[in-house]
């Protein structure tokens, strides 16, 4: 399986490669805490997603169920991210939207796994959401599959 064993070791120097550049990305951002002040203000699975881009597991986060009117912001730093007029129930388990708020969410190619994906965070703090795909509904065609976790809900 000589394939297998190349593709093995090229995704782990990616992935091990992956901390260091996210780091580096942060002074960029409007918003920006210490890895401490970071870990003070977070719990430790908020932490393992919106710092360190974990995934939390599906149909654990009550916004998936979350119908009122209203709006959804970042739990780094309040910026209003999501509209609950495009949420939408993609059956993923995760919140799902098909448009995020203007100027809102940034992307960059995740490459962690084999197939490359749109990864999405917060513009103003750098947060983590999740990941943007293009199976969503009309009109965009956009899936924002977005961690709960990284989010806090504001009724209208
Ligand atoms: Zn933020």
């Amino acid at each position: 399986m000589p394939l297998h064993r190349r593709q093995f070791l090229a995704t782990s120097a990616a992935a091990a490669l992956l901390p260091a550049a996210t780091r580096a990305q942060d002074d960029s951002f409007e918003v920006t805490r210490s890895e401490e002040e970071w870990r003070a203000m977070l719990t430790d699975l908020q932490y393992e997603v919106m710092r360190e881009e974990g995934t939390e597991r599906a149909f654990t986060s009550p916004l998936n169920d979350e119908k009122r009117a209203g709006t959804f912001l970042c739990k780094g730093c309040d910026l209003p991210l999501y509209s609950s007029e495009t949420k939408f129930d993609s059956g993923t388990g995760w919140p799902s939207f098909y448009q995020a708020l203007p100027n809102a969410v940034e992307t960059k190619p995740d490459r962690k796994l084999f197939v490359t994906r749109t990864e999405c965070h917060c513009r103003r703090c750098g947060s983590h959401l999740g990941h943007i795909f293009d199976d969503g509904p009309p009109p965009t065609g956009k899936r924002h599959c977005i961690n709960g976790v990284s989010l806090t809900f504001r009724p209208a």
